[in-house]
């Protein structure tokens, strides 16, 4: 285990397992529907791609990405798109893939912006909910995970670009990013 990492939460085993059980599900709710399947980066970027290997059922995907954290450990609440979708909304059964929902603000504008943007439907999956921190509601379809208020990493989940690449999720130790 990483030495900055305090306990880890769910290792390679238990996300291969939910992401099979969610993939499952997903492939029969979007049967004939071709959805268009919509990471939102970086965070989400290792979930997606083991996810969509779950899914057997004809989709498409597309990479948006956006900020609100700036680095830090605490939500900003401005939501900014860094890099926005290549495909038309118009009509799309859209299935956003997050990695963990917070406060709810990301998910909240991304909602709204791909309604106002004419998606035929629009559903979320995410990997973990925090759902003791939320501050605007989002309802999300499909969930791997309920966690509890602590800052992870790993497993796409990042502390300034860092541990996006540890296979397991854990909890930071709270002196890596703790200032005296
Ligand atoms: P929200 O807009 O719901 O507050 O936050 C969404 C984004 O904040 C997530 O997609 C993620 O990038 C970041 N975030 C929220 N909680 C955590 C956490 O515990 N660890 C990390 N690394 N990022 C988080
Ligand atoms: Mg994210
Ligand atoms: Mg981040």
């Amino acid at each position: 285990m990483h030495q900055d990492i305090e306990r880890i939460l769910y290792d390679q085993a238990a996300i291969a397992d939910v992401t099979a059980q969610l993939g499952a599900q997903i492939t029969k709710d979007y049967a004939d529907k071709n959805p268009l399947v919509i990471c939102v980066l970086k965070g989400a970027m290792l979930f997606m791609a083991d996810l969509v290997r779950q899914i057997d059922t004809p989709l498409e995907m597309d990479f948006l990405d956006v900020s609100s954290y700036q680095g830090g450990t605490q939500s900003t609440g401005e939501v900014k798109i860094i890099k926005d979708l290549d495909t038309p909304l118009q009509d799309r059964d859209v299935l956003i893939v997050e990695d963990i929902v917070d406060t709810g603000r990301t998910l909240n504008y991304l909602v709204d912006l791909f309604k106002y943007r004419q998606a035929k439907s629009v559903k979320i999956c995410t990997l973990l909910n925090k759902p003791e921190t939320r501050v605007v509601p989002v309802d999300a379809d499909y969930v791997g995970f309920k966690v509890p208020n602590a800052f992870l990493v790993g497993y796409g989940l990042d502390y300034a670009e860092h541990y996006r690449n540890l296979p397991y999720i854990g909890i930071l130790k709270s002196e890596v990013y703790q200032t005296k």
